[in-house]
């Protein structure tokens, strides 16, 4: 009888695995993917509106991805992918610097005081000591560069973008999101002539275009895509998962239950463990519930103009402004099917329940047009639509014990002899669309032709995601 693989999430890991697995001709097995939206792509999805293709939040596929990922994207989507030259901003003490950051730019449009800042840590470093330790990112960071880089850049950015001091984020999170952690790799980055930080790859369709390819793929290599479809139990016995049972959102299909020989897992790991029947022990869902994810609310507002800025992205780090970035899509691809109208994406990082999420519509893009005007970018066009959409879970936290508990209950979903639980909110990375491929395409190398799992050699490319540095 042929086997079942049951994949949760079709983000891009999910969706890359179903095409792994479908790949390989001498797997015999059914492959399906569950994901809860009535639509494919996860955080990497794009959508219409008013003839633009938005995306949520800005993407861009990063030059420097794994070569054989980018061939891979490149051979489905052919000349749709386009080739860009990279040309954002960055909003520092009240200017704008180009980003990516280049050194004549920084000279001329920081303010002296941070020139001299910058240089004096850097004088300063071998007096720095870590006597007492390194427990957090801000010890970290302060450590390596000293407090002007820390103070006017990465802390505001860190609090705005997570909602936590410095202090009280994990020190494992500066080895992840900041690429050079000391100023003389950083001003090496800056210096560089590597030209594959200075473009990226972007589908002319918008980014969901690569997922969308992906999901196109796998439908005809026969995988089965239930969408809007939301998974309630996940039956197991003996270290053993035996079946799923879940049913439509949309209220076409009453409740199902499959058998499973192999069960992958791409939603939050939060979510996972309490789908578990019989549940999973008290530690696990302990664990669980201190593990938080920060939200992001995406302001998209729709201007009766050709073009707001020639930048594809600002970056906003200082915490006086209520958004980290605003990008142009039309400037990404000019794909639209309007003249006379741009469109833009405002990201203001958020919790639950706090007051960015508490506001109204209305009240929130209020909000997000006085600090454009604040850092000199008004709209002063009519504005055509206005709308918001809610990531809940856009960010892990690495809060000083997330790891800790992440351990808990990785190492009890390890103890299933037929369970993978990996992609960005699986494991926790704060990662880019060719990380979240690479840790599919290694899953699926772990899945062998009996439906069983390769668990040491699943070890072993567990330890190199550890490695993985976000590229804004
Ligand atoms: C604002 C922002 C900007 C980014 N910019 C870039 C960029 O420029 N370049 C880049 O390479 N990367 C970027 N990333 C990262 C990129 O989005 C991720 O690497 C990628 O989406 C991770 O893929 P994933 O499949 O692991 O997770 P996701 O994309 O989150 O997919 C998970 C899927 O699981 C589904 N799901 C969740 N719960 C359930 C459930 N209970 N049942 C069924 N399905 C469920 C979700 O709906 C989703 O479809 C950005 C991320 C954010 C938040």
């Amino acid at each position: 009888m042929r086997k079942n693989i049951h994949i949760l999430g079709a983000g891009p890991a999910g969706l890359a695995l179903a095409l792994r697995l479908l790949k390989r001709a001498s797997l015999d097995c059914d492959i399906s993917l569950i994901e809860k939206e009535p639509f494919t792509g996860g955080l990497c999805g794009s959508f219409s509106r008013s003839g633009i293709r938005f995306d949520y939040g800005s993407h861009r596929l990063h030059a420097c991805s794994d070569k054989g990922i980018l061939d891979e994207i490149k051979s489905y989507l052919g000349d749709d992918l386009l080739l860009n030259k990279r040309n954002g901003r960055i909003y520092l003490s009240g200017r704008f610097v180009r980003f990516p950051l280049k050194p004549a730019d920084l000279l001329f449009h920081l303010p002296p005081s941070f020139i001299a800042g910058i240089i004096r840590d850097t004088l300063l470093k071998p007096f720095r000591s870590k006597k007492g330790g390194v427990h957090s990112y801000g010890d970290a960071l302060l450590y390596s560069l000293g407090k002007t880089m820390c103070e006017r850049f990465y802390f505001p950015y860190a609090e705005k973008l997570w909602g936590l001091t410095p202090f009280k984020i994990s020190a494992d999170q500066a080895k992840r999101r900041v690429a050079g952690a000391s100023i003389g790799k950083i001003m090496r980055k800056i210096c560089s002539k590597n030209d594959r930080k200075s473009v990226f790859y972007y589908p002319k369709n918008g980014f969901g275009q690569i997922c969308g390819s992906f999901e196109k793929h796998a439908n005809e290599l026969g995988g089965r895509i239930h969408v809007s479809s939301d998974v309630h139990s996940i039956l197991h016995s003996e270290g053993h998962i035996q079946s799923i049972r879940f049913r439509s959102l949309d209220g076409k299909e009453s409740s199902v239950e499959q058998n499973t020989d192999f069960l992958c897992s791409t939603i939050p790991v939060t979510s996972l463990v309490r789908l578990f029947q019989p549940s999973l022990p008290q530690s696990v869902l302990d664990a669980a519930d201190k593990i938080r994810f920060r939200s992001l609310a995406l302001v998209y507002l729709v201007l009766r103009t050709d073009q707001f800025t020639p930048f594809d992205t600002h970056y906003f780090p200082e915490k006086n402004l209520i958004f980290s970035r605003i990008s142009e899509p039309l400037n990404f691809s000019q794909c639209s099917d309007r003249k006379g109208l741009t469109g833009l994406c405002v990201e203001v990082p958020c919790s639950l329940g706090d007051s960015v999420c508490h506001a109204s519509e209305g009240e929130l893009v209020s909000m997000v047009l006085d600090d454009m005007k604040k850092a000199g970018l008004s709209v002063r066009c009519e504005i055509e639509d206005s709308f918001i959409r809610i990531l809940k879970d856009a960010y892990p936290l690495y809060e000083l014990d997330t790891m800790r508990n992440f351990k808990v209950i990785d190492n009890h979903l390890s103890t299933f002899s037929n369970l993978l639980n990996f992609g960005r909110q699986g494991l926790l990375i704060h990662d880019n669309i060719h990380h979240a491929i690479e840790m599919a395409n290694s899953a699926g190398d772990c899945i062998t032709d009996k439906c069983s799992l390769d668990a040491l050699r699943w070890r072993s490319f567990r330890r190199r995601f550890e490695e993985f540095v976000v590229e804004d």
